[in-house]
């Protein structure tokens, strides 16, 4: 039977750059001690004191199908928290959970988008997205954020992209570690103002910030009206496997997204969701310990990758860095191949991430500092020793 059009063509086709990645864990099943530098999943598991909270919901009879848009507690509790860290009134009806910030990417774009619609993302950008706005029936469209201004995307772009309904940007940003500043948002705001487009504003790594200050563009004047933010406790509380998240937005955008989740995912656990207000109800002094690793890990890769000549993104967010691997003269995908097959150091191509990210790779700073350290000094010397080649 022939499938639809729209799932045949969800990632576009072609390869879809994470042969690097499998390579890695079919090396790590035959045995090799592979240094796992690829995705971002945290080198400790969920809080035993949260897996508790879960237990005892379950145990305690909330197994039954949970509120479809949330609880009221938990909704009442993500609406506290973006209250508290953004200053824009908020309230449950603001928010749907979801399971996982995934799932907020995809109702967001069925909110904002009709079949056909062109929807912007930046480039690089986060693996799922071009699928993901495809999933939801509209057209993915690209806008590349230039390595020479360090990732942050040009307005200018935007427009030229146009016509769209939705724009998505990710600050703090995967892959880059960049968080924009208020320039950049203000000048994507314009031009959403000016062309009425969504903003779809990726906010899952906003406890990640390891300088600066992480600003929502709905926080924004005039852009409250306008904004879809998707967040999760994936990163934040080290719950990646508990798919837990939310889609906050204006009132009325949210109860069709509730809609849309009576069609779709049927919501969340309840156990999941108690699990989830469990943790929020511990505050910033367990985000700030989630956190804690990889704000070191962030210092010492910076510190031991420039030291070594290695050009990194300047960047102050994220459980990533990217360095720019392009004196050695390979590609990415090059790099990272020959880096893994010489000294078993499992790290993703920039291309990976699309096409603006060519020639960097990402480093998830995701195992113990010494061990980050050794294979960061040996990745600084395998690049040193092909940038002689190539000179
Ligand atoms: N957005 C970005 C930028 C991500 O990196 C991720 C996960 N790696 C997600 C969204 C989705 O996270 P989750 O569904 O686990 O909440």
């Amino acid at each position: 039977m022939k499938v639809s059009d729209r799932i045949a063509g969800l990632t576009g086709g072609g390869p879809d750059g994470w042969d690097l990645y499998r390579k890695a864990r079919r090396m790590i099943a035959e045995g090799v001690s592979v240094t796992e530098l690829t995705i971002g999943e945290h080198d400790v598991r969920t809080d035993p004191s949260i897996l508790e909270a879960m237990r005892a919901s379950a145990a305690g009879g909330h197994t039954g199908y949970a509120a479809l848009p949330g609880t009221d507690a938990l909704r009442t509790a993500v609406a506290a928290r973006i209250e508290a860290r953004t200053g824009v009134p908020t309230s449950r009806r603001n928010v749907v959970i979801t399971p996982g910030g995934q799932a907020a990417l995809f109702a967001a774009h069925v909110v904002a988008c009709d079949p056909g619609d062109r929807a912007l993302f930046i480039d690089p950008y986060y693996a799922t997205y071009p699928g993901t706005i495809r999933a939801a029936g509209a057209i993915a469209v690209t806008v590349a954020a230039e390595a020479e201004r360090d990732f942050r995307p040009d307005p200018a772009a935007i427009e030229a992209a146009l016509p769209a309904r939705s724009i998505l940007v990710n600050s703090p940003n995967n892959p880059t570690g960049v968080v924009y500043d208020r320039a950049t948002l203000d000048g994507i705001g314009e031009v959403a103002r000016a062309h009425d487009l969504w903003i779809v504003s990726d906010e899952v790594y906003d406890t990640q910030v390891w300088s600066g200050a992480h600003l929502s563009p709905r926080a924004l004047p005039g852009l409250a009206e306008r904004t879809l933010v998707v967040g999760s406790l994936s990163k934040s509380h080290a719950m990646t496997g508990s798919r837990l998240g939310w889609l906050a937005g204006p009132e009325e955008a949210i109860a069709h997204a509730i809609n849309l989740t009576t069609h779709t995912t049927y919501g969340v656990p309840g156990f999941v969701q108690d699990a989830g207000l469990f943790a929020l109800a511990r505050g910033e002094a367990l985000e700030t310990a989630i956190a804690a690793p990889f704000r070191r890990r962030h210092a010492l890769a910076m510190r031991v990758l420039s030291s070594a000549g290695v050009r990194v993104v300047p960047s102050t967010a994220s459980m990533y860095v990217m360095a720019d691997i392009r004196p050695t003269g390979l590609s990415g995908e090059a790099f990272a191949d020959r880096l893994l097959d010489t000294h078993a150091i499992a790290v993703m191509p920039g291309e990976s991430f699309g096409r603006a990210a060519a020639g960097h790779l990402r480093i998830a700073l995701t195992v113990a500092d010494d061990r980050l350290d050794a294979a960061l000094t040996t990745l600084a010397n395998f690049h040193n020793t092909l940038k002689r080649q190539a000179a």
